[in-house]
């Protein structure tokens, strides 16, 4: 039986073997850890780095049976395990955070349900299943919307932007027959997001809020903190401690969120595991998100999310990203972090780089490109 907190020397599994089971991984050896990593691919990022490893599919009974076995408490890095893998986990270690929260951030529609029942502000969002309820949707919340599979998706794969009526034929015709939900289109003046812990004994730990820019879909630069008014700040750090309690959730959760132009905070999904805004972290905090992720899942006291600077991070993406890695290297400042991946595959997270600067003197855009130097236009 496990036993918590976990000892030294404790086995931590973990399904997924990205760059965020590494990092959690490396942190977790910094607590006295060994990690075990449950991955379909071979070479992974997380294995790499990791006591051991269990090649398989993440729905093989028999490989998820030995798995569960082999470890003292089981967490992740990828939640997309099925509903079936999980309860067999569960039969066997505890699994921190719980299936049901799993569950929840695995569909959209699931997602939004449980957050406006806790009081959570979301885009409107109308749950479509066939050409008839596309039409109605779109009569009930109107265009610009953005259409999504409930599934699945991320980076913004498995969607597509409705602008006009046109646009509906060929959008159905790419997303159905998987289940979909249609949001209205949010014309935000800000992107941000809020990681934050909670452990065992309810106690929270929330860093603060950042800004988030995307490029293509895909996270490109995280400023933290975030230019916010302080009244923006707090309704977000408000609405992440509410969503952890009312998913009791123990782990750590990323909170993503649209400001619309009113100031108004909406969520825009939620992510149970680190998270790619949170890892300008691991270099401007004394305890990284990573760390958080581990003490959360292992019962350690949890240690404020205290930041000791500004910082600003960049993705290092596919080909064009390895092809600075050189420049961030070379360039002094810039903190440089690869993830292992033997191929820079186009939308590949490669790596990432952080710079950091004084608390209070994070400068403005023109500030920040030239501070990322040779990669500010990468
Ligand atoms: P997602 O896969 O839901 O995280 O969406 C990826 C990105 O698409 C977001 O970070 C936004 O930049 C954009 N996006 C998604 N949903 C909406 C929406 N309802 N309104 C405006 N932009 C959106």
């Amino acid at each position: 039986m496990t036993r918590f907190p976990l000892p030294p020397n404790a086995t931590i599994g973990l399904v997924g073997g990205g760059q965020l089971g590494r990092m959690s991984a490396l942190a977790a050896a910094r607590l006295g850890y060994r990690c075990h990593i449950l991955t379909r691919e071979t070479d992974s990022p997380a294995a790499q780095v990791s006591h051991a490893v269990t090649i398989s599919d993440y729905s093989d009974p028999v490989s998820l049976r030995a798995f569960a076995d082999a470890v003292d408490v089981i967490s992740f890095e990828f939640e997309n395990v099925s509903a079936e893998g999980l309860d067999l986990l569960s039969s066997i270690r505890p699994v921190r955070p719980a299936p049901s929260v799993l569950r929840i951030s695995q569909d959209r529609i699931d997602e939004k349900t449980f957050l406006n029942n806790a009081g959570v502000a979301t885009a409107p969002w109308a749950a479509v299943t066939s050409r008839q309820e596309l039409d109605d949707a779109v009569a009930r919340l109107g265009l610009p919307a953005v259409l999504k599979t409930t599934r699945l998706g991320y980076d913004g794969k498995g969607q597509a932007m409705l602008r006009s009526p046109e646009d509906l034929d060929a959008a159905w015709e790419r997303l159905s027959p998987r289940p979909l939900v249609l949001e209205g289109f949010v014309d935000f003046a800000r992107e941000i997001s809020v990681v934050i812990a909670r452990g065992a004994d309810g106690s929270v730990a929330a860093f603060d809020t950042v800004e988030n820019r995307h490029r293509h879909h895909i996270l490109d630069l995280t400023l933290a903190p975030a230019r916010i008014a302080p009244s923006v700040d707090q309704a977000a750090q408000a609405i992440a401690r509410r969503v952890v309690e009312a998913l009791d959730l123990i782990g750590l959760l990323a909170v993503e969120m649209f400001v619309d132009n009113a100031g108004k905070v909406l969520v825009n999904e939620i992510a149970p595991r680190p998270h790619n805004s949170g890892h300008w972290t691991i270099d401007a905090c004394p305890a990284s998100q990573f760390e958080l992720h581990i003490r959360a899942i292992a019962g350690l006291p949890l240690p404020p999310a205290r930041r000791h600077a500004d910082a600003v991070m960049k993705n290092l993406i596919g080909p064009e990203g390895m092809a600075l890695w050189p420049a961030a290297l070379a360039e002094p400042g810039l903190i440089p972090h690869l993830y292992g991946k033997a191929e820079a595959l186009p939308g590949r997270k490669m790596g990432h780089v952080t710079r950091l600067f004084p608390r209070g003197a994070l400068p403005g855009d023109f500030g920040i490109e030239a501070a990322l130097g040779p990669l500010a236009e990468g």
